[in-house]
């Protein structure tokens, strides 16, 4: 891509050029020059892309479901014969990997296979005759309306089909807003909806911008629930203006995770899935392992090797085939995890590696970090209890699972994902009890449940009572009761 590309929103089927003054350029993290700008949409203009979905869901809720289903099958060939070339966006915008980025794109589209292999099974009601003499009670689910679909950076794709597919295909409309930070990848499966899947216009609408643009959405009228990924406290203000609004939402937050690596773990088969847990996404993951607990004898043996595989990441631009870790996303994330290091360093915990010294020549601008492996680290210290969001590994070394556990529940209030590695079976049911936290991984190191699962989150890291992926066909519906005497 050698021009750079000003976005545009997608209101009613049109695309429309913003008319606000405040753009804001999003970047090629690989190279740290701009791709473009994104608009931060006018109040007018949110309000347009929701009258706009509002108007489309009157027949978009009467369209037959073998229908809605059929555009979704249609959704899923347009995916998959795009599948490339939007990896190929999702890494130049984000960063990451191709191979990462390909992964993105599998659990993307399983959302769309999922949302088409529940359609009719989970939405069905159910009824019971003759609950007093003629008479008759049947429960329907129906499509409520408008729903805003807010994303976070580091899944650009990804987050956005934890619910969109099931949204359309139950028959609700929605306003999509990706992050400010991460939009192209987004906006290019916009152009897909539009020109090959061919919703209906105003079925499918997507808006740019910052906290303004969420809040215009959840404070309109037409919107009926929102979705929300991102921070914690971002994720506290929105679900607290959407109770206001009286909104449904689901509002997942940050994460803070640990890894627990027991003295009996097979360590051939631990040290790839800590490393990539710690490091993956260059540590921009909602389940990223950046806490290693070692217990007792475990540090014995795991701790060198990891220092060693972490420090022999190959670090480059994410399109470069060879690449292991791309940059992160960008110039102040990078200036972020810097400060964390050197937080680290201050409060006396001791570097195996640091990632500060890695350079890739060919790139000086871009936003690349190696990875950083501190040890000696007491739960107490801002890098084990901080989201930092980059790639930092935490080293911890405790006498017992109790006391691992105790940094898990009481270190942080996060509580999105937990790991042991252990060949003990018992221990692993004792873990998966007892770590307060909604994703348990056991020999795992990225515990992301698949679509037909719902994505856990516990605590800090999840607001609202329904999970996204599968388990939003119970929010993107409401319940009809209709009772029957003839
Ligand atoms: P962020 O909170 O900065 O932004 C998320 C979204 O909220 C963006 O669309 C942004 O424009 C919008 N926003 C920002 N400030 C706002 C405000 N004051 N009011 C309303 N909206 C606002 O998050 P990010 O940096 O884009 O993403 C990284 C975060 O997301 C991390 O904390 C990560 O753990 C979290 N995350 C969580 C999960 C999960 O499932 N729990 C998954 C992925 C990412």
């Amino acid at each position: 891509m050698s021009s750079q590309t000003d976005l545009e929103l997608l209101i009613g089927g049109r695309w429309t050029k913003s008319e606000t003054s405040e753009w804001q350029s999003y970047y090629d993290p690989a190279m740290g020059r701009p791709l473009g700008k994104v608009p931060f949409s006018t109040k007018e203009e949110v309000a347009k892309a929701a009258d706009s979905a509002a108007a489309a869901f009157d027949a978009w809720r009467s369209t037959p479901m073998g229908v809605r289903v059929g555009l979704l099958f249609r959704l899923k060939q347009v995916m998959e014969d795009h599948s490339e070339e939007l990896a190929e966006l999702n890494t130049r915008n984000h960063g990451k990997t191709m191979e990462e980025s390909r992964g993105d794109l599998r659990r993307t589209i399983e959302n769309v296979d999922v949302a088409i292999a529940v359609a009719y099974t989970l939405s069905k009601g159910s009824n019971l005759d003759q609950i007093a003499p003629g008479i008759d009670e049947k429960a329907s689910k129906e499509p409520l309306g408008v729903f805003a679909v807010v994303c976070p950076f580091n899944f650009p794709l990804m987050i956005p089909f934890w619910f969109l597919p099931y949204a359309l295909v139950l028959g609700d409309t929605v306003v999509v807003k990706p992050s400010e930070i991460t939009p192209l990848p987004m906006q290019r499966v916009a152009t897909l909806i539009k020109e090959e899947v061919k919703l209906p216009p105003g079925v499918f609408n997507l808006v740019h911008g910052g906290s303004e643009v969420v809040e215009g959405l959840i404070s309109n009228s037409a919107v009926r629930g929102v979705t929300f990924v991102g921070s914690t406290p971002v994720a506290r203000k929105v679900f607290k203006l959407a109770g206001e609004h009286g909104k449904r939402s689901i509002v997942n937050g940050g994460a803070k995770n640990s890894l627990v690596v027991m003295p009996d773990a097979d360590v051939e088969r631990t040290l790839p899935s800590v490393v990539s847990s710690a490091f993956g996404n260059a540590g921009q993951r909602c389940l990223a392992g950046s806490n290693l607990i070692m217990v007792s004898d475990a540090k014995k043996k795991m701790l060198e090797k990891f220092g060693r595989a972490s420090a022999a990441l190959r670090v480059g631009p994410g399109l470069r085939p060879e690449t292991e870790m791309g940059p992160v996303v960008s110039s102040r994330a990078k200036r972020r995890v810097v400060s964390y290091i050197e937080a680290g360093l201050e409060q006396g915990a001791k570097m195996l590696s640091d990632g500060r010294r890695v350079v890739v020549p060919e790139h000086p601008d871009g936003y690349y970090l190696g990875a950083s492996v501190f040890v000696g680290v007491s739960p107490d210290m801002k890098i084990a209890k901080d989201e930092i969001f980059g790639p930092i590994a935490s080293v911890m070394d405790v006498r017992t699972l109790d006391a691992a556990l105790e940094v898990i529940n009481k270190g942080t209030n996060f509580g999105n994902m937990a790991s042991v590695f252990t060949t003990s079976g018992r221990t692993a049911r004792e873990f998966s009890r007892e770590a307060r936290a909604g994703n348990i991984g056991v020999n795992i190191g990225v515990a992301a449940p698949a679509a037909y699962f719902p994505f856990g989150g516990m605590r800090d890291s999840f607001f609202g009572t329904t999970h996204p992926q599968i388990d939003t066909v119970d929010f993107f519906t409401d319940r009809k009761v209709t009772i029957t005497r003839w």
